[in-house]
């Protein structure tokens, strides 16, 4: 959305004469240019324009909503505000942690062995020849099957031969316009890695395309996000590191979820660590898991808490587990899937 330099002029204005409102004409002059402000086709253009986000002019616009009210009906108005913005920020906050602590959905399933896929990225792989994520076991089945018969490694599920990396980048690029969450996801991780002359590093370039991917349903994406905010040494970024962390835990990811089950355990907030264990040993979350035990053995959790998340945790890996997975993964770390 674009706010016009007149609509800058006037907020200030408006602010200008919030902090003078004592004068009566002051309020008069409030109210034409809050009118000119919030009706933008009454006003007049002085051809600069600048390129601002919809919650940026949405602000603006409250912010002189505010001031109008502020300025005519002080007392009652600064009241009501004040309630509204108390009741608008609790409930907001209650919303979030319900949705927080919510089990998650389980990952689709492989679209060739149909089995659910595994928690961690390096059990799957995703084919930018058909857009497909296909899961470990049947990714090394399916190549070691190929290289024994002729060499020629095609894709389990188009049967299109694998690309090279530079066409696999092109066909990304090619998914990216069709707004494939996965395959901007992986232009980012290309940023961040930064291993190809033509794509040298650029993390600002890799967070821009992260977002884009989480905007549009990545849960690893909002992880890679939350990971660069952790990663910095500015306190208020680590906040925004967490928020994008719980975006990441409520879509799934259990490696966000474990982190945050640290953090609150570092803080001292044992009871909401042991729920985010919980719910990351529910969906495979291996590390939790050995968290809740240690928590158990501290005294922190019950007996009952470790032994229903060990069951839980045994009954996702069953539905998970296969001899094909469980070779591949064997073969090399890069298939580990749990
Ligand atoms: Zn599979
Ligand atoms: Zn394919």
């Amino acid at each position: 959305m674009t706010i016009s330099f007149r609509n800058v002029v006037m907020g200030f204005m408006i602010l200008y004469t919030f902090i003078h409102r004592e004068d009566a004409y002051m309020k008069i002059v409030i109210i034409i240019l809050s009118t000119l402000m919030l009706t933008p086709r009454l006003g007049f253009g002085m051809g600069m324009t600048f390129n601002l986000p919809s919650k940026v002019v949405i602000c603006i616009q409250y912010i002189a909503i505010i001031g109008l009210a502020l300025s005519l009906f002080p007392r009652l108005a600064s009241v009501m505000i004040l309630l509204k913005l108390l009741l608008m920020f609790s409930k907001k906050s209650r919303m979030r942690q319900e949705e927080l602590f919510k089990q998650p959905p389980q990952k689709e399933d492989c679209p060739i062995c149909f089995l659910p896929l595994p928690p961690l990225q390096s059990g799957m792989r995703y084919q930018t020849c058909c857009g497909k994520i296909v899961c470990c076991g049947c990714i090394y089945a399916n190549s070691t099957m190929n290289r024994k018969k002729n060499g020629l490694v095609l894709c389990p599920f188009c049967r299109t031969p694998t690309p090279d990396p530079k066409k696999s980048i092109e066909m990304s690029k090619q998914r990216m316009k069709a707004k494939d969450p996965e395959a901007i996801y992986g232009l980012g991780c290309l940023y961040e890695e930064g291993n190809l002359e033509e794509y040298p590093r650029d993390i600002l370039m890799a967070v821009k395309l992260w977002r884009l991917a989480a905007k549009l349903g990545h849960t690893g994406a909002y992880y890679n996000i939350g990971a660069y905010y952790y990663g910095t040494d500015v306190k208020r970024y680590k906040k925004k590191g967490k928020f994008y962390f719980e975006l990441a835990a409520i879509g799934g990811d259990i490696m966000a979820r474990y982190a945050l089950g640290c953090e609150e355990e570092e803080a001292g907030n044992t009871d909401k660590a042991l729920r985010h264990y919980i719910i990351a040993a529910r969906s495979g979350g291996s590390n939790s898991l050995k968290k809740i035990q240690k928590l158990y053995s501290n005294g922190h959790a019950t007996k009952e808490d470790y032994s229903t998340a060990l069951q839980s945790y045994q009954v996702h890996l069953k539905e998970i587990k296969s001899s094909q997975r469980d070779q591949a993964a064997a073969d090399s770390d890069r298939f580990r899937y749990y």
